[in-house]
């Protein structure tokens, strides 16, 4: 008997609400994202955060850095009001949070959540006050604050004293060691002020990002055993196209794996003229592919070798692939669990009845040599076999009406 491989249980973390969303506790992971627009510019800002939200990233972070930008959130939340999207967005504030949520209280107000880098508070004995300020309006609003701290932006203070206490040691740390538990501890300690300024634990959530895989892992592993808050995990700065999405994906899916995570980004440089929503895709398919959440049918499809000579099932499994995604936002308000429906495309007889049989919906294709044949699998059995020059649409429209009659309609 197989014995299947499962993700250790969540680690416990205090729930957390950031607007409607839940963030840890016994919440599932959470997908977020953030735009790429400068804030001010509302049309462009609340365009890609619709665009974000409907690929399915659950909370959107904008930059807020100037005074232009704290006024244009209220107008950003308006416009997307108006078109119908309900993402809570996140504010993202280095170095003048205090003054822009003082002078901007609509904009204190209309974020969801805001983050706060506390190496990038204040320097000197300006920080200690002006992270107070940050709370204190946290607090009046009600809002919950993410304390992230970042390997590019360690506070050097405390770099320094935990030098001088490594020094001391009998056998002091590697200077890695010493980063890391500055990262940590910047962290804890933020979380420790804000917590004796008033701040309930029920409002805070930790991040320590780093831009190395095994440097991520030990700093999550650490700071998971050392609290309880929530954790947004990301590899920051992970870079672009498949080096991007292999070093995210080696770094959170260990951690997962271990139960460590409630909210997840992958820090996607984007291609040139590619879209931002890619890093809410691969989140998804992560989460997805682990077996932790489920967003969007999958498909199966073989890599493709000398035994076929056509592109065709390459093109079939394209098709398929973006056809059931472009239909998941009318599908998942009608049909209750389609995003659990598994599809296979393969290529030969070699694996593909065999892989079909495992999809609620398979088709094998026929590979060099072998009749011009198609066969369908339906739930394990064979259902009927395509020919012809319309293979994919014929294919499509059998998933179709799969949906429509297993899946429930919702409110139905
Ligand atoms: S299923 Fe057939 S075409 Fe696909 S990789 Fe395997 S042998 Fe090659």
């Amino acid at each position: 008997m197989i014995e299947h491989v499962r993700p250790a249980a969540r680690r416990p973390s205090v729930a957390v609400r950031v607007g409607q969303v839940r963030v840890g506790g016994d919440a599932p992971v959470v997908v977020q994202s953030m735009t790429n627009t400068d804030t001010a510019d509302v049309v462009a800002t609340a365009k890609q955060v619709a665009e974000l939200a409907r690929a399915g990233s659950e909370l959107v972070r904008i930059t807020v850095n100037t005074p232009e930008a704290a006024a244009a959130v209220p107008r950003i939340r308006e416009r997307l009001d108006m078109m119908g999207v309900d993402v809570p967005l996140v504010g993202d504030f280095h170095y003048n949070g205090h003054q822009l949520l003082a002078q901007e209280p609509a904009c204190a107000e209309t974020l969801a959540k805001y983050r706060i880098n506390p190496g990038n508070v204040g320097f000197g004995k300006k920080k200690d006050a002006q992270f107070a300020a940050i709370i204190d309006i946290a607090l009046r609003h009600a809002k919950p604050v993410r304390i992230g701290a970042n390997w590019g932006s360690l506070d050097q203070a405390m770099v320094a004293a935990l030098m001088d206490e490594n020094h001391a040691r009998a056998e002091p740390w590697d200077a890695a060691h010493v980063a890391r538990e500055a990262l940590i501890r910047s962290a804890l300690d933020s979380a420790r002020r804000a917590e004796e300024l008033g701040m309930p634990r029920e409002r805070i959530i930790l991040s320590c990002k780093v831009s190395g895989v095994q440097e991520l892992i030990a700093v999550y592993r650490d700071l998971a055993a050392r609290c309880d808050y929530a954790l947004h995990l990301g590899l920051t700065e992970a870079g672009m196209g498949s080096k991007g999405i292999v070093a995210s994906t080696a770094a959170l899916a260990v951690l997962l794996q271990e139960g460590i995570g409630d909210t997840i980004r992958i820090s996607l440089t984007p291609e040139p003229g590619e879209s931002r929503t890619r890093e809410v895709v691969v989140a998804q398919e992560l989460l997805q592919t682990m077996g932790l959440r489920a967003f969007t049918p999958l498909v199966t499809a073989c890599p493709g070798c000398g035994r076929t000579t056509s592109t065709l099932f390459q093109e079939l499994a394209k098709t398929v692939q973006e056809h059931v995604r472009a239909k998941m936002p009318e599908w998942r308000v009608k049909y209750d669990g389609v995003e659990n429906l598994t599809l296979a495309v393969m290529g030969c007889v070699v694996n593909g009845p065999g892989e079909s049989k495992h999809a609620d919906i398979g088709i094998s294709l026929p590979g060099t040599g072998e009749a011009p044949a198609a066969p369908v699998f339906i739930d394990g059995q064979k259902a009927q076999t395509l020919r012809g020059d319309n293979i994919a649409q014929e294919f499509v429209a059998i998933v179709e009406d799969y949906v429509a009659r297993k899946y429930v309609a919702r409110g139905g």
